[in-house]
Order: C-alpha cells, then sequence, then structure tokens
C-alpha cells in the first residue's frame, strides 16, 4: 500500500491521509487547517471534489482539524464515522442551523469494513472526542495503523485498547502532538476531577465551567465534581443537545436523563423559533435566570456568553463566586477569550485552570510504539518529528 500525507505531517491539524493500492484509495480523516486564514484555500487533491476520484473517507474522531472538510468533498464519496461521533456532529449542526452530513456507514471497534482490495479495522481509543477511533487497513497481508488523536489519560484504561490492537504491523501513523511541549506529563481525568472537587469544595458562590461542549470526557468529570459537592449541573442548550444525543450515561438533561441536570437557555426566543422548541422538549429539566439565581449550580459556559452571565450576576451575588478554565493555554491568548476572562474577573469571579490534555504524552507514545514493534513509523499532528528519530530510529525505520 502506498501512504500519502496529503496534509498535517508536519503540523498539528488539517489532516488529510492517502491509503492507496493499484485499484483502491481511501482516506483517513479529512480536515481542516486549526488556522482559518489557511483554510480559505481548498487543497489541491485531485478526486476529492469535483469527481469521484476516492473509494471512502474514514473519520477518526469529530475534531475540525479531522473532519472539518467533510462537508465539501464531492457527496458521491462514501464517508464513515462512529456512530456517537455522528450523533454529536448533527446535534450540533442543527443546532446552528446549518446543513449536516451524510455517511455511508459507522465505524465500530473490531468491525472490518472492505473497500476495495483493502479492509479497515476501528478500534475504540481515548481522546478529548468521544467515540474516537484508530484505523488499521489491511491489504495483501500488509498492515498500516493510523493512531488518530488519542491518549493513555482519559477513563478508559489504556491497557485495555493495547491488548485489542494488532502487533508487529508495517507501519504505525502516529500523532505527536504533545512533543512539542517541554516536560509534558498528561494528568488523568480522574485525577482532575479530585482537584475540581477540592477546589470547589469551600466556595460558597457560583461557579463557572469554561469548557468544550463537545469533550464529553470533560463534562463527565465536571459533572461529577458538581455531584459531589451537592450542586445541580447546567448545560446551555448547545450542550444540552449534544449530551442529550448521545444520552445513556453522558450527563444529560433529556426528559428520562439526570436529575441533577438541567437546561438553560442564554438568548429568548419567540416560541416559533426552532431553538425555542429544542429547549422546550426539555420540560421540566428546564431552568429559568431567576431559578438559576437561587440555586448552588456549576454552570457550563462559553466564552460567547457574557452577556447573559453578567445579567445573571445582577440576580445573584457573585461573591466568592469561581471561574474555571479548562481548556488548552493556547486558547487564552487569542483576543475573545482574553476580553472574556478579564470582563468575568470584573464581576468579582476567581479564575482558575483545571485542564489535562486529550493527547498522548512521550511515555504513552513509547509504551504504544514499544507494544505495538512497527517496521516503520510516519509521524504525523506533531510539531516534532525529530523526536520519534531520536528515541526509536535505531531499530525502526521512521518515515519523514
Ligand atoms: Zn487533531
Ligand atoms: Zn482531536
Amino acid at each position: 500500500m502506498k501512504i500519502i500525507i496529503h496534509r498535517g505531517q508536519n503540523q498539528i491539524g488539517g489532516s488529510i491521509i492517502e491509503i492507496a493500492t493499484d485499484t483502491t484509495r481511501i482516506l483517513f480523516d479529512i480536515g481542516i487547517e486549526l488556522d482559518d486564514e489557511k483554510n480559505r484555500v481548498r487543497p489541491n487533491i485531485e478526486g476529492l471534489f469535483d469527481i469521484k476520484g476516492f473509494d471512502a473517507v474514514f473519520v477518526s474522531h469529530y475534531h475540525s482539524d479531522h473532519l472539518g472538510l467533510a462537508y465539501e468533498i464531492n457527496k458521491q464519496i462514501p464517508l464513515y464515522m462512529g456512530e456517537a461521533s455522528y450523533k454529536i456532529i448533527h446535534a450540533s449542526d442543527i443546532y446552528k442551523g446549518s446543513r449536516t452530513l451524510n455517511v455511508a456507514g459507522y465505524l465500530k471497534h473490531k468491525t472490518p469494513i472492505l473497500v476495495g482490495d483493502i479492509t479497515v479495522n476501528p478500534f475504540l481509543c481515548d481522546h478529548s472526542a468521544f467515540d474516537s477511533y484508530m484505523l488499521l487497513a489491511e491489504s495483501q497481508g500488509e498492515r498500516i495503523l493510523y493512531t488518530g488523536d488519542f491518549r493513555s489519560n482519559g477513563r478508559k484504561p489504556f491497557d485495555w485498547l493495547l491488548g485489542q490492537l494488532p502487533t508487529n504491523v508495517d507501519t504505525l501513523i502516529s500523532e505527536g502532538t504533545t512533543l512539542s511541549r517541554v516536560d509534558f506529563v498528561s494528568e488523568s481525568e480522574k485525577e482532575l476531577e479530585e482537584r475540581v472537587v477540592e477546589a470547589i469544595k469551600n466556595v460558597s458562590g457560583p461557579i463557572f465551567v469554561l469548557q468544550s461542549s463537545m469533550n464529553i470526557d470533560r463534562i463527565v468529570t465536571m459533572y461529577r465534581a458538581a455531584k459531589r459537592s451537592d450542586r445541580i449541573f447546567l448545560e446551555d442548550l448547545y450542550m444540552s443537545e449534544i449530551t442529550t444525543a448521545i444520552g445513556g450515561s453522558i450527563p444529560n438533561p433529556s426528559v428520562k436523563g439526570f436529575d441533577d441536570v438541567r437546561c438553560f437557555l442564554t438568548t429568548g426566543y419567540k416560541m416559533e423559533h426552532f431553538r425555542y422548541q429544542l429547549f422546550d422538549k426539555y420540560q421540566a429539566k428546564k431552568i429559568s435566570k431567576t431559578q438559576i439565581s437561587k440555586s448552588s449550580f456549576v454552570m457550563c459556559i462559553r466564552s460567547s456568553m457574557f452577556r447573559y452571565i453578567k445579567l445573571l450576576s445582577e440576580k445573584m451575588s457573585f461573591t466568592d463566586g469561581l471561574l474555571i478554565y479548562s481548556f488548552w493555554s493556547g486558547y487564552r491568548k487569542q483576543s475573545e477569550m482574553t476580553s472574556f476572562l478579564e470582563e468575568c474577573g470584573q464581576l468579582g469571579l476567581k479564575i482558575i485552570t483545571m485542564h489535562t490534555s486529550g493527547h498522548a504524552d512521550k511515555e504513552t507514545l513509547i509504551r504504544l510504539i514499544e507494544w505495538i514493534k512497527p517496521k516503520a513509523i510516519v509521524p504525523v499532528h506533531t510539531e516534532n518529528a525529530e523526536w520519534f528519530s531520536e528515541v526509536f530510529g535505531k531499530e525502526i525505520k521512521i518515515i519523514r
């Protein structure tokens, strides 16, 4: 099989990886670049937009740097992604009122999909996106394993994943996101939960959490911390739609969902507006600003919600209130985020950072590579591919 990294090799984001035989062409991931400016230009890949030149596209997870371009590709090319991933993306698209994706089929753990003469086998892994997969391509006895984005510090045991994965593959296409971060070690999601519980236990004011509505593991962490602190958990309509789309054990305010999870709306819509209709279905789980102001809560927020938070501050005391920043530190430097945090600080909220990475640290990458024992490694999704050469260059062929 041929491997062509169209994009996302020596950079983080915009991943597009082609695996091809003489008769079959598939893609692993179809991302946009994290830099908006660059995204105005479509990558020049033959057979992706105008004609159906690929037999299938497999999306490892729903982060836009792996999925974003899926909306633009030729509609004849079958698209595969995880079922829960699709539900999340679908809920998000409906909320935004934007067009959504058509999928040809769902990725399921260890359930192979045959496309031409390539078999693709997905392996469920842990990442800051829910329902993420590593992807194994097999053809005529040759095996290529693509890690997608992954980590060992989530709630899924990493040993379990290692036990599921194939070993002695021909080529490992591995992410290396954290390799450019100095002395980086990932804290586990469980440890983070303990730290949050500790940080909020003596807080008497309101608690806000600034985090991604699509980081389901983090929602679970913050929900658990809220529950252990006898606070209700508040999700805005957007987050509610996402958690409700997955349902089950994920904290959500649907009618049959969690009693202590409630849904709030930051904008007053007319009754006929589609978002009002979405909100209205939460029935007794809906909560108003006035009710919130009389409750003890942990509220999930976004940086676009300042107006609402300010209005809430007029209804209740923000004395001894807390804002937990739970994103990657890089986003803090963006101007919208900087001014949002500044304004929240002016309302009297103390701002603290509580976050852990969605990506494998060095120790995790070493464990994976030593376990898999690939004959060759292609580093991707990294700004430090050199690390693979330094650590494994003597025993394993590193293709850069
Ligand atoms: Zn990524
Ligand atoms: Zn990702």
